[in-house]
């Protein structure tokens, strides 16, 4: 009875919310959260009512990038009421709820082995938490940025069966291209119909003073990927330094860089997701 009262809770929240869009990689540090705030903040600046929950519980970052680092979630008795980022932007993430940065969320368990097994409940127990009990209020789309690496996601798929789909993030080098192919296979199992498709980082390097896209990685991009795979290929994003000064400032790229290369390509994205 518990579980269907849990289950008609999170039902009940998420009906104010049109579509859910998850956010996945295969491996971390390929500008998954990067590339989250940017999209989130594209699909706001083009008129969407937009949210983003932070799901990468080890890793939260997207407070950060959003600005509302700061913020204290406020709790009323209609549930937590969430960060408002740039755009009205609605944001929620592990990390706010942390007393600094230095500090990490612990699953205390009592062996290393029993900390493995609890990790993928304990973790989607919290993410279901932290989505039944913020007041989204009305959204057009409510981005996930989910934990990295293809393991979480049977887990994802249980959790959220009404999710729209997800997107995958990339970067165009052959080690990441052996990854994604296993967690876009992997994904297609468990997501069927559900992949939105395949974004490439990183895809080259814009550069600031010519405004041309100059090579960065050898591969070209993850398109033959995609295709081999039956998976839509969504563009790629190219490397932009001032898109990682505007993510440590806490302030989203395209908000000023909108007419950039890499802007153009998050506003183009927006308009394929
Ligand atoms: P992940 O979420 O996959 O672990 P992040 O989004 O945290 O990765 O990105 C890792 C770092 O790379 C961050 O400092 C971020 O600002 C930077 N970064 C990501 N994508 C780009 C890009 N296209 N151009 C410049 N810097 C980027």
């Amino acid at each position: 009875a518990q579980v269907q009262q849990q289950a008609a809770r999170l039902q009940d929240r998420l009906s104010h919310v049109h579509h859910i869009v998850g956010v996945v990689s295969g491996k971390g540090g390929v500008g998954k959260s990067a590339v989250t705030v940017n999209l989130a903040t594209a699909c706001a600046m083009q008129g969407l009512r937009v949210g983003v929950l932070d799901v990468d519980i080890n890793g939260p970052s997207i407070a950060k990038m959003l600005g509302v680092r700061a913020y204290t979630p406020k709790v009323t008795p209609n549930g937590v009421l969430p960060a408002e980022g740039p755009c009205g932007m609605r944001a929620m993430s592990m990390d706010l709820f942390l007393p600094d940065d230095a500090t990490p969320v612990l699953w205390s368990a009592p062996t290393q082995q029993e900390a493995y097994v609890w990790r993928g409940t304990m973790e989607m127990t919290t993410v279901r938490e932290m989505l039944t009990d913020t007041v989204w209020g009305e959204l057009d789309c409510l981005f996930l940025d989910l934990p990295p690496g293809p393991d979480r996601l049977p887990n994802i798929a249980g959790l959220l069966p009404f999710m729209a789909g997800v997107i995958m993030v990339t970067i165009p080098s052959q080690v990441s291209q052996l990854i994604v192919t296993k967690s876009l296979t992997l994904a297609k199992e468990v997501l069927p119909n559900r992949v939105i498709g395949l974004v490439d980082n990183m895809q080259g390097y814009a550069c600031a003073d010519c405004q041309t896209l100059r090579p960065l990685f050898p591969e070209a991009g993850s398109g033959e990927t995609a295709q081999s795979l039956h998976v839509p290929y969504l563009g790629g994003i190219p490397f932009d330094p001032a898109l990682a000064q505007a993510a440590d400032r806490g302030r989203p790229f395209v908000l000023d860089y909108a007419g950039t290369l890499a802007g153009k390509a998050f506003m183009q994205l927006a308009d394929a997701v």
